[in-house]
């Protein structure tokens, strides 16, 4: 049976196994988890737990909704209780999980009107969610900032799919944009009937939202989903 809203008892942990996990870098990985059923909806996170089931922390879904393993795109914190337990576990594992939740909703008007990916780091994993799972639906830009190439997680897949800029910020590389992602706010294209949606830490999500809402750009078509509060 699929795991479901509708269906699961709450009174039971959800579990599911570890199929791998990836190391991008000393300090990003993805989490491959067998989905056996977990239904989400593009844009969704869910809480995974430490080993002991008491503490836990919200995740953003980076996989497509038909790929039959649930991926999550994770920056091990320095003695960061969660993402360091999740980042050492090894295949066939269990982790306790949340039915899966969230507001953030990118492309959600895709059928209507424009739309624009911007994201920093982990961030960028409720696009590549969307990506996966609406290959056909393309937003009209994509501004995705990270600190080194190798933390670009999809980068690949994302120039292929649509019109992407990269900010590296701590690595000079011949033809990307050596800096912060804010370095390139007047590449993105403005339009009133064009939705953003901004995913990532905080400083990059509430400059870039303000600078879009001094472009005129209405409050009502710029959507934050902030993953972190601290410096980079
Ligand atoms: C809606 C939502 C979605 C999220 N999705 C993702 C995601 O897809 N991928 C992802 O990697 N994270 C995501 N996060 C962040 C995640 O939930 C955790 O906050 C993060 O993994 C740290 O948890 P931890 O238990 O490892 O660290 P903690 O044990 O909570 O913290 C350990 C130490 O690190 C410090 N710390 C915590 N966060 C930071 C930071 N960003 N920078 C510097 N110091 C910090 C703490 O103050 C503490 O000293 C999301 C957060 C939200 C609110």
């Amino acid at each position: 049976m699929k795991k479901t809203v509708e269906n699961h008892n709450i009174e039971e942990p959800l579990i599911l196994t570890v199929k791998s996990v990836i190391n991008y870098t000393s300090s990003l990985y993805e989490l491959q988890l067998d989905k056996e059923g977990y239904e989400f909806t593009v844009g969704d996170c869910a809480a995974l737990y430490s080993a002991d089931g008491k503490t836990s922390r919200p995740y953003s879904i980076a996989s497509g909704t038909n790929e039959p393993v649930l991926r999550f795109i994770i920056r091990k914190m320095p003695d960061g209780v969660v993402s360091t337990y999740l980042g050492n576990l090894r295949p066939g594992k269990k982790v306790q999980i949340s039915l899966p939740f969230g507001w953030f909703r990118p492309g959600q008007n895709r059928a209507d009107s424009p739309f624009v990916f911007i994201a920093t780091g982990s961030g960028i994993a409720p696009f590549l969610a969307f990506m996966k799972s609406y290959p056909k639906s393309k937003p009209a830009y994509v501004l995705y900032g990270v600190k080194t190439l190798p933390e670009a997680v999809g980068y690949g897949n994302l120039k292929r799919w649509s019109n992407v800029d990269l900010a590296v910020s701590r690595e000079k590389i011949k033809g990307i944009y050596n800096g912060r992602l804010t370095g390139l706010l007047d590449r993105i294209p403005l339009d009133k009937q064009t939705h953003y949606y901004l995913c990532g830490i905080d400083s990059m999500v509430e400059e870039t939202g303000s600078w879009l809402e001094k472009q005129g750009i209405d409050i009502t078509s710029i959507h934050r989903e902030v993953f972190f509060n601290a410096e980079e």
